[in-house]
């Protein structure tokens, strides 16, 4: 029995995902569901994306897509873009995974796997139209289109998709999203006017599904909203765009005890509490994901931390495996008690959100670097042959063993 966990509500991913497809009518649905589904569990909550109407599944690694494959997602698109050279495109073909292209060297690998598959690979042609990351310079994608045609004409890949990313996206109104757009517009009549036919254009990611509907195109592909989390705090919170946090992340405090007056706390004493108090121990720390920067002193309230309906904040370091809540004079909490990091936000809870201020990041990393250890339990009625708790769900991941122990 792990005393903490991470209790991941497949309903709210379903309908997190029903939600955005609303916000797009004119494009499909990729969920993003590489890192784990952003800490979320990969396998049960692209069963969820699936179930709220995702017709693509979106991952960084390759090993992440093949993962998808293997626990038997096989009823929709696949799409994975992020590896070096020697990757295992042929198993990525072999797999029906549409596959990436931003680089030279990348579609003669691709176009070699296909021809050892026997299959056609089906290729999206990524294009950098002012991130200054991943993708194809326009010039290089002019270059590339040639030796693309010619890998088409062969039957080694079909150039399925263009697609490109912004670096605004979460600023609507900053004038790179517009230049990137156009950048990107061009790229699209380019690519088409070599004769190459384009099932799906794409460059929206989460906060421009939410809030540029001129970048929709024919597939969005939000990652951080379909786990319930707003991509632009500073314009609205989940609610404001009818999204719920999937995640809730809780324990049980593991110790409680009074100490007097000047007791410090934890390493450093960088707290000391006050008066006489009552003292709380949270096991998870930083190595469950716990950002050290949220520690707590005299001044700053650390990390939030929800006990019995108070909120409370994280006194002194965060350590590896716990950190400490000064739960005030006279309080009555005992050892087993349930306390909430973050959840939904619901009664005045804490969020991933507040998290993220209290860590000076932002949630996508609260969220992503929960640790492996930490078990996700999969909870919520997709409607189908879903079982409550998929807790064999992933990649084999440890963390979901111990979902499996958790929910028995
Ligand atoms: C991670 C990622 C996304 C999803 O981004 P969110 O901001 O989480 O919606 C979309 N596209 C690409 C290329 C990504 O790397």
């Amino acid at each position: 029995m792990y005393p903490a966990r991470a209790v991941v509500d497949l309903t709210a991913i379903r309908d997190n995902v029903r939600s955005l497809a609303t916000h797009a009518p004119t494009a499909q649905v990729m969920a993003v569901v590489k890192a784990d589904a952003y800490g979320h569990g990969l396998v049960s909550a692209a069963r969820a994306a699936i179930a709220g109407g995702a017709t693509w599944l979106g991952t960084a690694q390759v090993s992440e897509a093949l993962a998808l494959r293997a626990a038997g997602v096989h009823d929709v698109r696949v799409l994975t873009w992020l590896y070096a050279p020697g990757a295992p495109l042929r198993e990525v073909v072999e797999a029906d995974i549409d596959v990436s292209v931003a680089a030279g060297w990348a579609l003669e690998e691709v176009a070699a796997a296909a021809r050892a598959a026997g299959r056609t690979a089906r290729v999206h042609l990524k294009v950098d139209t002012g991130l200054g990351r991943n993708g194809l310079t326009p010039p290089q994608l002019v270059e590339l289109l040639a030796p693309a045609l010619r890998a088409e004409a062969e039957g080694a890949v079909q150039v399925v998709g263009l697609w490109s990313h912004l670096a605004f996206a979460d600023e609507p109104e900053h004038p790179a999203v517009r230049a990137q757009a156009e950048v990107f517009a061009d790229a699209v009549r380019t690519v088409e006017s070599a004769g190459i036919r384009l099932e799906v254009r794409h460059l929206a990611n989460s906060a421009a599904t939410l809030t540029t509907p001129a970048v929709h195109y024919d597939l969005v592909r939000p990652g951080l909203a379909v786990y319930g989390l707003s991509p632009v705090p500073q314009l609205g919170g989940p609610e404001a765009f009818g999204l719920t946090p999937a995640m809730t992340l809780e324990a049980e405090l593991a110790t409680v005890k009074a100490v007097p007056a000047g007791h410090g706390v934890s390493y450093a004493h960088q707290y000391v509490v006050p008066q006489d108090t009552v003292l709380g121990v949270v096991p998870l720390g930083y190595s469950d994901g716990i950002p050290r920067h949220a520690s707590g002193d005299a001044v700053r309230v650390g990390g939030p931390v929800q006990v019995g309906g108070r909120r409370l904040g994280v006194a002194g370091r965060v350590c590896m495996d716990q950190v400490v809540v000064d739960l005030g004079p006279g309080a009555t909490e005992q050892a087993g008690d349930r306390v909430v990091l973050f959840g939904t936000g619901a009664d005045g809870g804490p969020t991933a959100q507040d998290w993220a201020l209290a860590a000076d990041t932002i949630s996508y990393e609260i969220v992503t670097r929960l640790g492996s250890r930490v078990p996700r339990v999969h909870v919520g009625d997709l409607g189908g042959q879903e079982s409550a708790v998929d807790a064999v769900g992933g990649a084999g991941r440890p963390s979901e063993v111990g979902a499996a122990q958790v929910a028995g």
